[in-house]
């Protein structure tokens, strides 16, 4: 891997531009860090913790110790955290039904939700499969167009059927902003004025880029996926849920059986990798933002509209790059393939993935398979062609997998 000398330089104007930014996600890495291992030393972590148990799991001392380690770094009552959670999707899905009940209405207040949970709501897909809708629960959306419509939630929370105000917190694979914690926190307090609601969060991509996480500021409820930031780039799977007793035991109870709740499941040896993940977790988020701002002052000097821009806060982990163009944005995934650390050999191609309108190229080449807080980008083939890109486990690889990107499109461009 050889880069041009125009392409270093243009890092290092880069990285001169990027110094103080560098120093603030350092300072969050740093905060973060200090209070995982606050963490670890007030819950006694040590190596038995990280031996395996079969069977029920009972007195899996690694397994319960890491519950309240997640709970106290996001400063709320109580949290699991399980390699068994198969991804964020399933993290989020056992909140709800973990909250909701026959007659309930969810009330989503940043638009529609991330495309895997429609089938779970069951606002797409098929009767009869278990869908919240199956089981008599309603689903209400107010638009979001990057800020909450305040008066629209008012009048919705009149119904006392509203059982939970839902949010997603960071973009996804849409066209919007990401939200802050504080700005969560600030809803948090609107609806707590004016309802017995719950409000669940959809924190995926979001934890560690900022101070505090949403349960900070009092939502009741947020779920994420542990290959994505919160694993630190080490879990091999898993996911977590985390907010106030009552919330995280009623999701307990969906995530076993009733009754059982949280006190029972093995972990066949996992636990090393989630307490080594959650250690790393501060940093490699960090990583990754680094790995976006980077790209995000490259491809705005190139001409490129990038959202956010390299000099904004960043609340999540994900970058866009408009590319205007099919050609450009295959190149970009190319580029990002061709400087991942494996599979960098394999020619990403456009295909029509089901559930998809547009055809959808994706670039990944990740130790975990889908990792996201690996390098990735993916983005479907329609206007305004625009990647979205995320992760990078150490700002360096990161680097190297933008700066291959960025010779892909210029070579494509000056085609
Ligand atoms: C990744 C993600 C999810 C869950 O996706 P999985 O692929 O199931 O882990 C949900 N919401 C958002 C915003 C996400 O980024």
């Amino acid at each position: 891997m050889n880069f041009k000398e125009s392409t270093l330089m243009l890092v290092r104007e880069a990285e001169e531009a990027l110094r103080e930014r560098f120093e603030t996600l350092d300072a969050i890495s740093y905060e973060g860090t200090r209070r995982v291992m606050e963490a670890f030393s007030n819950h006694r972590v040590s190596d038995a913790m990280f031996a395996g148990t079969t069977g029920y799991g009972y007195n899996d001392k690694g397994r319960d110790t890491l519950d309240l380690i997640f709970a106290e770094v996001f400063e709320c009552e109580a949290a699991i955290v399980r390699h068994s959670i198969v991804n964020g999707t399933q993290a989020l899905a056992i909140g709800l039904y973990g909250l909701l009940r026959p007659g309930d209405v969810m009330l989503s207040v940043t638009g529609k939700p991330y495309d895997t949970l429609e089938e779970v709501i069951g606002i797409a897909g098929e009767s009869g499969n278990g869908s919240l809708a199956d089981f008599g629960i309603t689903y209400r959306e107010i638009a979001f167009d990057g800020e909450f419509d305040y008066p629209a939630i008012e009048e919705a929370l009149k119904d006392s059927k509203v059982k939970m105000v839902y949010i997603q917190r960071s973009k996804g694979y849409l066209d919007r902003p990401t939200l802050s914690s504080e700005t969560i926190g600030e809803l948090t307090r609107f609806v707590k004025a004016r309802s017995k609601a719950y409000v669940y969060v959809d924190n995926c991509y979001g934890e560690f880029c900022s101070a505090h996480e949403p349960t900070y500021y009092g939502v009741d409820l947020m779920a994420g996926s542990l290959i994505k930031n919160a694993g630190g780039g080490m879990a091999q799977s898993g996911g977590y849920l985390a907010g106030t007793k009552e919330a995280v035991e009623l999701a307990s109870y969906r995530l076993t059986t009733v009754g059982v709740g949280g006190e029972v499941g093995a972990t066949f040896g996992q636990n090393r990798d989630l307490f080594k993940g959650f250690f790393y977790a501060p940093h490699t988020t960090s990583q990754a933002l680094k790995t976006a701002a980077l790209a995000a002052y490259l491809f705005e000097k190139a001409g490129f509209e990038v959202e956010p821009g390299y000099d904004d806060d960043r609340f999540d982990i994900i970058q866009q790059v408009k590319c205007q163009k099919p050609e450009l944005l295959c190149a970009f995934c190319r580029g990002i393939q061709k400087g991942s650390p494996v599979d960098s050999f394999a020619t990403p191609e456009p295909w029509a993935m089901p559930g998809y309108a547009d055809p959808v190229i994706m670039a990944a080449g990740a130790f975990v398979q889908g990792a996201s807080i690996e390098l990735s980008a993916d983005g479907p083939l329609r206007p305004p062609y625009t990647a979205y890109f995320q992760g990078g486990l150490t700002y360096e690889s990161g680097k190297i997998g933008i700066m291959s990107a960025y010779e892909a499109v210029m070579e494509e461009l000056n085609k």
